[in-house]
């Protein structure tokens, strides 16, 4: 039996993952839960942000999942999502996104992946006044050979596995010719190696665009990190919002799978979230463990509820989170 780290978060955290152990539970997925949180509610109870005891329960499985955590401003960490993706070093952020049924939205034909580079780029923290007026401050951008290379690899792997043949890199190396103009030679180096797969490169203020207007027409994207977090949420938007994107964060040897949305202090403990998020997340996690079958049995009755009609009150409908999480069970084969 595979364990798995489950970080409920803050929030509505708790409701989204009683939901996802639910639907494990009921599809009989072959693995077991431990639960350890980090947070604001976990500050509040012990005086620490991230205990000791998550940290070895996610170096001991190298696998978690996780909802939305508050970082507590002033409290030593920028953000405890920021990092653990430091600490693991997991470079990957995976966001996939796709129409579902039962979702208006402007397009109905996108299904595509946004890999982000998570650990570089303009997130490294080193910014500074220069002067003591503070009427100028810089922000530093690192972009490496190496922190390129693997996320772009990653792209082009993710393509080849999937049969897609077409990896759009996104860059703005026309004015940023050091770092960006790094990150595009490499994707075309790497590229080289794939030849069934053809690169395309646009610059960012033109992938905005372009991703507004015929999205349709793009199934891997390859980024830096600030451009990747912006587009990503775009892209989000697109397929019926927050609620509904699934994300992970990918390293070498540890994965931590999560709800990209907040922790909705406005609706928690109302019985009201939407978990597809978290759901998402978690059969991409199932995947990722080669438990292909489980996967596609509950993504299958998730989609089955949707296209029924059934949707929480953020997606227009009106049941409530355990009425949507028991249709689905009831959808399973
Ligand atoms: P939020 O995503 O929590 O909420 C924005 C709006 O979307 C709210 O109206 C909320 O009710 C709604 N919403 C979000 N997720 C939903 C869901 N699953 N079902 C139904 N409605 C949903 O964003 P925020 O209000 O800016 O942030 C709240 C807190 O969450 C902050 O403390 C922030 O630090 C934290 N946060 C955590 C993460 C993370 O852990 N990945 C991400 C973003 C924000």
């Amino acid at each position: 039996m595979k364990k798995i780290t489950l970080i409920p978060g803050d929030g509505i955290g708790y409701e989204i993952s009683d939901s996802l152990v639910k639907i494990f539970e009921a599809a009989k997925v072959p693995v077991e839960f431990e639960t350890e949180n980090a947070g604001l509610d976990v500050y509040e109870k012990t005086g620490e942000l991230i205990p000791e005891s998550l940290y070895e329960s996610i170096e001991r499985n190298k696998i978690a999942i996780k909802g939305p955590i508050t970082t507590p401003i002033g409290k030593g960490f920028r953000s405890i999502n920021v990092y653990l993706r430091k600490k693991y070093d997991l470079y990957t952020n995976f966001r996939p996104s796709r129409n579902l049924p039962g979702i208006e939205t402007r397009y109905n034909n996108i299904d595509l992946a946004i890999f982000r580079e998570n650990t570089e780029g303009i997130y490294i923290g080193e910014e500074k006044y220069e002067n003591e007026e503070k009427t100028s401050a810089v922000a530093v951008k690192r972009i490496t050979r190496k922190g390129s290379k693997r996320i772009i690899k990653s792209a082009f792997e993710y393509a080849k596995n999937n049969g897609i043949s077409k990896v759009t890199v996104v860059h703005k190396a026309n004015i940023l010719k050091f770092t960006d103009g790094m990150f595009l030679d490499i994707a075309r180096e790497i590229s080289k190696e794939y030849e069934n797969i053809e690169l395309e490169e646009l610059i960012i203020d033109n992938m905005c665009m372009q991703l507004v207007t015929n999205p349709e027409r793009f199934k891997v994207i390859v980024t830096m990190n600030l451009y990747g977090d912006i587009l990503s949420d775009l892209v989000a938007g697109l397929v019926g919002g927050l609620g509904v994107a699934p994300g992970a964060n990918i390293g070498d040897n540890i994965a931590i799978f999560e709800a990209v949305h907040g922790s909705a202090p406005d609706i928690a403990g109302q019985n009201k979230a939407n978990p597809l998020a978290l759901l998402l997340s978690s059969i991409e996690m199932l995947k990722y463990l080669k438990l292909d079958d489980f996967a596609k049995n509950i993504e299958k009755a998730i989609l089955k509820t949707l296209t029924d009609g059934c949707k929480t009150a953020d997606l227009g409908g009106n049941i409530t989170t355990t009425e949507f999480t028991d249709k689905i069970i009831k959808n399973l084969k």
